[in-house]
């Protein structure tokens, strides 16, 4: 059977927790770290600013480890505003 879109799904099917979901993402690229000459601190809060990132097809139940549904970038836009942690841009 195949997977319902993740956006549709209110709780793991499998074991009924209701705490959320997990995506994989794979990430690429570079990191720039910045140093000084003399151990002041330096800004490095565009870090990460050039990895490419891509989120796996699957969402998995934080609770039992089980694909539940499907990610896609519709997804997304669905699910922003539940989360309360880290937001991609696009
Ligand atoms: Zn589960």
């Amino acid at each position: 059977m195949a997977l319902p879109k993740v956006e549709n799904v209110k709780k793991c099917p499998y074991c009924g927790s209701d705490d959320g979901f997990t995506l994989k993402h794979s990430v690429s690229g570079y990191i720039h770290t910045h140093y000084s000459f003399d151990g002041t601190e330096m800004d490095n809060s565009e870090m990460y600013a050039s990895l490419r990132e891509k989120a796996h097809k699957y969402a998995v139940c934080l609770s039992c480890d089980k694909s539940i549904g499907t990610w896609s970038s519709e997804s997304l836009q669905a699910v922003t505003e539940r989360s309360k942690g880290y937001q991609f841009t696009r």
